[in-house]
């Protein structure tokens, strides 16, 4: 038996409902607006991600997504090699680039340390983040997680683990309203959370 068109749009609601803050509706909407529209739309979109999955891998210093081995921040030797600035999600990494108010590395951490469901300090990427600030050069280890309880966690970890290296650890100043996510906060914000971020304790 063949699927009736009400199958499809099922398969595309059920796609779009699996992505974050998209809801029922939201994903209803979204699977007619593309079903009304010229089939390039749906290809442009359709092949724009499969693209983009089959050519972005994680880069092997900082799990930034890169197209090659290391991304191009890591690969810039002109950047500030003392400051390390320590993100959820590569995501992050964007709204910073485009506050052009940083210029040292970064590490993805591809999560935040969260009890409730399950999240381990090793199933993120703090491993490797000892081992980068061991090898390394840093001297500023820039705490840049969302300002919630499982960013607060992660950070108070981090310390902790960072202890036995002689880095000094700062958090970005509370321009940044609790509980708000920081890939929604504007760049001029970010800038100033930057500029006045302050020692982590
Ligand atoms: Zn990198």
């Amino acid at each position: 038996m063949s699927l009736n068109h009400s199958d499809y749009v099922k398969d595309i609601v059920f796609a779009f409902k699996k992505l974050p803050g998209i809801g029922e509706r939201s994903a209803r909407r979204l699977a007619f607006y593309i079903l009304s529209q010229n089939e390039s739309v749906a290809y442009n979109l359709a092949d724009a991600i499969k693209n983009a999955k089959q050519n972005i891998k994680l880069c092997k210093n900082c799990f930034n997504l890169s197209s090659d081995e290391m991304c191009p921040i890591c690969n810039n030797l002109s950047r500030n090699h003392k400051q390390l600035c320590i993100v959820e999600n590569p995501e992050i990494i964007y709204v910073f680039e485009k506050s052009g108010n940083y210029n040292g590395y970064y590490h993805v951490l591809h999560g935040l340390i969260n009890p409730l469901e399950g999240i381990t300090p090793s199933d993120i990427r703090l491993r490797e983040l000892a081992v980068r600030v061991e090898t390394g050069s840093f001297e500023e280890i820039i705490l840049a997680l969302n300002p919630n309880s499982n960013g607060e966690a992660t950070s108070i970890y981090i310390q902790k683990i960072l202890s036995p290296y002689n880095v000094r650890i700062s958090v970005l100043a509370r321009g940044i309203p609790i509980g708000s996510d920081l890939e929604y906060v504007d760049k001029d914000t970010l800038s100033e959370a930057i500029n006045y971020r302050k020692k982590f304790d």
